[in-house]
């Protein structure tokens, strides 16, 4: 039995030791103590464990201050490993990153479309398994796996709570199931909140920084970073920004309970449903009114818009427009000091949405006099949910003091 790599709660010293030599770079025991506030003795009893295991080794002298030079601390990467698992329907990515978080190796295909869970988990796992095999890591150094997905989803039970995409997945035990055929724990989150994490994980943010991400795959999902924490809410399915109406009044009824939703405005499917009623451009492009891989189809309108293509580019700036509204909603609710642009969808036509959110949080942002509100592409492209999702397995390990394996 595996345990859970959801919760903590136990002493956080060794996670935040972790966090600060990770977050460090190279740090040396003194500025450890100093940082965390602990006794010298505390810090090198912590450090002795920790270089124990091989998750930390020693690197060379710094700068002396006076005395003898302090011995450098750094994170030993090929200590351990992570996988990270995007899973929807239009498209899975698979990556294994090391303990610094920098992926090792990664493998995507189409996604398991309209595949019910007994035939689409087979298919995932056997997708892990290849990876893990090709990349020469011992599968005894690989912590876990973060699964990470839409929402609304149970994250301590590991289930999705929607019939999305086919009814068989609603409630389904998704984590167990992939836990039982992988042999190694498997966590549930939220690909949005996933993306967000990646950032800080990779450095890409100050630590201290309150930032927000946009991410956007087959749908629209958000996620808000605090600090280095996540931001929960009460179940973790938060900043869910797809789904807040920008049309409550005459909006159509959304599957997520909520009218008029952003995501049946500006999301994927919606900007290829108007290339149909507009200037004839799905036509032109040769998209499938009837077909289901959204990211296909809206990746060829948004590549269209790059290349000048006037009408393609009138509806991604369009949907840029209400992102941008979405992105306001999030500055004014959280305060960001960032907001991230993550995902699949913004591949194509990233430099359009980048400057058209940047230009509605600087003139509409309620902190906008305060402080600037940068609007970035995410260090990890893409793959951000996936990469993100593996962090979210190192973190809880680094929380955690040590998986029960
Ligand atoms: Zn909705």
């Amino acid at each position: 039995m595996f345990t859970s790599l959801v919760g903590g709660g136990r002493s956080k010293t060794r996670g935040m030791v972790l966090n600060l030599i990770r977050a460090a770079g190279t740090i040396s025991r003194v500025e450890l103590a100093a940082s965390i506030g602990l006794t010298g003795p505390t810090i090198t009893q912590v450090v002795r464990e920790l270089m124990g295991e091989g998750l930390v080794v020693e690197v060379g002298r710094g700068a002396s201050t006076g005395g003898k030079p302090p011995t450098l601390l750094q994170l030993n990467p090929p200590a351990c490993y992570s996988v990270g698992v995007l899973f929807e329907r239009n498209l899975c990515v698979v990556v294994l990153v090391d303990l610094a978080g920098r992926p090792v190796a990664r493998t995507s295909f189409q996604g398991t479309a309209l595949m019910p869970p007994d035939q689409a988990l087979p298919v995932l796992a056997s997708r892990v398994d290849g990876l893990l095999a090709t990349s020469g890591v011992d599968r005894s150094r690989v912590l876990g796996v973060g699964l990470v997905s839409y929402g609304p989803q149970d994250r301590q039970a590991g289930v999705l709570l929607t019939p999305q995409p086919t009814d068989e997945w609603m409630g389904y035990p998704i984590t167990q199931r992939l836990s039982e055929v992988l042999k190694l724990p498997v966590l549930l989150d939220n690909d949005a909140a996933a993306a967000a994490i990646g950032e800080y994980w990779l450095g890409a943010v100050e630590p201290g920084s309150v930032y927000g991400c946009i991410y956007m795959a087959s749908g629209i999902g958000g996620g808000v970073v605090v600090a280095g924490d996540v931001y929960r809410g009460t179940s973790s399915n938060s900043v869910e920004i797809g789904h807040i109406a920008i049309d409550a009044v005459n909006g159509e009824e959304c599957g997520c309970g909520n009218r008029g939703c952003l995501e049946n405005y500006a999301g994927p499917s919606a900007v290829i449903r108007q290339a149909f009623t507009t200037g004839g451009l799905g036509q032109r492009l040769g998209l499938d009114p009837a077909g289901t891989d959204f990211l296909t189809g809206f990746g060829r309108i948004a590549t269209a818009a790059g290349a000048g293509d006037p009408v393609a580019r009138s509806l991604i700036e369009a949907s840029a427009r209400l992102l941008g509204t979405a992105a306001v909603t999030m500055t004014t609710l959280f305060d960001l000091d960032r907001v991230v642009l993550a995902g699949p969808s913004f591949t194509a036509a990233g430099s359009i949405y980048q400057s058209v959110i940047q230009e509605e949080v600087q003139r509409r942002s309620f902190a906008r006099r305060l402080h600037p509100i940068e609007v970035v592409p995410s260090v990890n492209g893409s793959d951000a949910a996936a990469i993100g999702g593996a962090v979210l397995v190192l973190q809880s390990e680094l929380t955690l003091l040590r998986l029960q394996r």
